[in-house]
């Protein structure tokens, strides 16, 4: 492929693909899988759905997280006889909390030029719809998934103001969110399930909400998880902002006076007594009794 007269090395491309709807695969990608002599993928009946949707017969071999290490190098002196190699991972880019690190690694170890062929990637693809600043953020992958080393992570980035972004399986959700909440306190989330899919459903608000929808709890798929950063200073809102968290909030569940007070307190660190001053006039209001 594009080999220079002369030149000896092949080269090895880490091509994105699409993290559902196949049409998000850029035209650059196709080219770079059509001309190289092999394609290495992470799940090889996997890749072949979206390799026959294109009609690519590139041959195929599987590298993945169990086999990472011994295929890295016999995909390295493939290359270093002459023949150009890309990487492919069963969905979005190569290495983002999947496997091809080892592979980069070792092949730059090698002088051999690691060409990148950029796709989508679902914590970008989450980031570019989430509404929270998006210029700086703490991406974590996965979270750990035992509860005492996942609370323990948290609480190391407690702290952190930047827009945090985790990826989370299905059966986990519920009890990454309720362990969010308990460690970094009520916060507005985006819940990104099945993005670019059929189904794609983005919920947005505050955990303690989401945390009990039937729609996340039960939900199969996907999830890419956003989180507001630490917050460190009193949102401001008017009067008839503070009102209206507060209809909400008892509109939606029964909650007493002094309750309903700590959890907005809670929420926007607005001062005790101005939301309180609030929601008795509320109470006071005619229309409530
Ligand atoms: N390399 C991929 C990337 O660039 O996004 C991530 C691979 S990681 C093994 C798979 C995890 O990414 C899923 O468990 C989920 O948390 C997230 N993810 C992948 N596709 C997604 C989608 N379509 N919608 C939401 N999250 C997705």
């Amino acid at each position: 492929m594009n080999k220079s007269a002369g030149e000896k090395q092949g080269n090895l491309y880490m091509v994105a693909t699409p993290i559902g709807n196949l049409e998000d695969i850029t035209l650059r990608a196709l080219r770079v899988l059509k001309e190289v002599d092999l394609i290495a993928a992470e799940d090889t009946r996997h890749s072949r759905i979206l390799l026959n949707a294109y009609n690519i017969k590139t041959p195929l071999i599987s590298l993945h997280e169990h086999n990472e290490k011994e295929r890295s190098e016999l995909i390295v002196s493939r290359i270093k006889n002459g023949i150009s190699i890309a990487y492919i991972s069963d969905a979005g880019t190569p290495c983002i909390s999947d496997p091809g690190y080892h592979l980069v690694h070792i092949a730059l170890e090698n002088q051999i030029s690691v060409i990148p062929v950029p796709g989508p990637s679902a914590l970008i693809t989450a980031l570019s719809v989430c509404g929270f600043p998006a210029d700086h953020f703490l991406f974590c992958g996965f979270l750990p998934p035992k509860e005492n080393k996942r609370r323990r992570f948290l609480e190391s980035i407690k702290d952190e103001e930047k827009t945090i972004i985790f990826y989370e399986s299905p059966a986990r959700i519920i009890d990454a969110l309720k362990d969010v909440y308990d460690v970094l306190g009520d916060r507005q989330i985006v819940v990104a399930r099945e993005l670019t899919k059929v189904f794609e459903e983005i919920k947005r608000g505050w955990i303690s909400d989401i945390v009990t929808e039937r729609s996340v709890s039960k939900a199969k798929g996907e999830f890419t998880v956003i989180l507001q950063g630490a917050f460190h200073g009193p949102v401001s809102l008017t009067d008839d902002e503070i009102q209206e968290k507060l209809l909400q909030l008892w509109a939606e569940r029964t909650i007493s006076l002094r309750d309903a007070v700590a959890e907005i307190v809670r929420r926007t660190g607005l001062s005790r007594k101005k939301v309180y001053d609030m929601a008795v006039k509320i109470r006071q209001a005619p229309d409530r009794n």
